[in-house]
């Protein structure tokens, strides 16, 4: 049987260890569906008028615990906003450098035993930085 996006995203969560919370569902259905990798405060509003009583400390907190259970992965990026991203296999991105949106590429960066020697806690990303379609169309 066909499983539902909402029940894959909750089965996720559960076997992470989490409970079930309305919140927890929202944020990270959210950030699974959307395609440029949200902040907090993007995810806030796009979430504020779905759940009730959801605030920004909400978010904060709820974004917390879902990168501590590992569901979901924060981008580094060149601007001051934390991005973040549920797909945490291995992969690379597209950053626009103009709007700050971030796109998945399917390139496989080196993996942390390949680059060891350079530090610790590694996570591996690879960035390409340009200026993406929708921002060349707007000038
Ligand atoms: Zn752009
Ligand atoms: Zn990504």
């Amino acid at each position: 049987m066909l499983k539902t996006k909402l029940e894959e995203f909750k089965e996720k969560i559960k076997s992470s260890g989490l409970k079930i919370t309305p919140q927890r569902v929202a944020v990270y259905k959210e950030i699974a569906q959307s395609s440029d990798h949200p902040c907090a405060e993007e995810l806030y509003e796009r979430l504020k008028d779905k759940i009730e009583g959801i605030s920004l400390t909400t978010v904060y907190r709820t974004l917390a615990s879902l990168e501590k259970a590992g569901l979901v992965k924060r981008v580094p990026t060149l601007k001051d906003k934390i991005r973040y991203d549920a797909k945490v296999e291995p992969h690379s991105h597209f950053v626009c450098v103009n709007c700050g949106k971030i796109v998945d590429l399917d390139y496989v960066p080196p993996t942390p035993e390949e680059v060891k020697e350079l530090g610790d806690s590694l996570t591996c990303t690879l960035m390409c930085y340009g200026i993406c379609k929708e921002c060349q169309v707007d000038e």
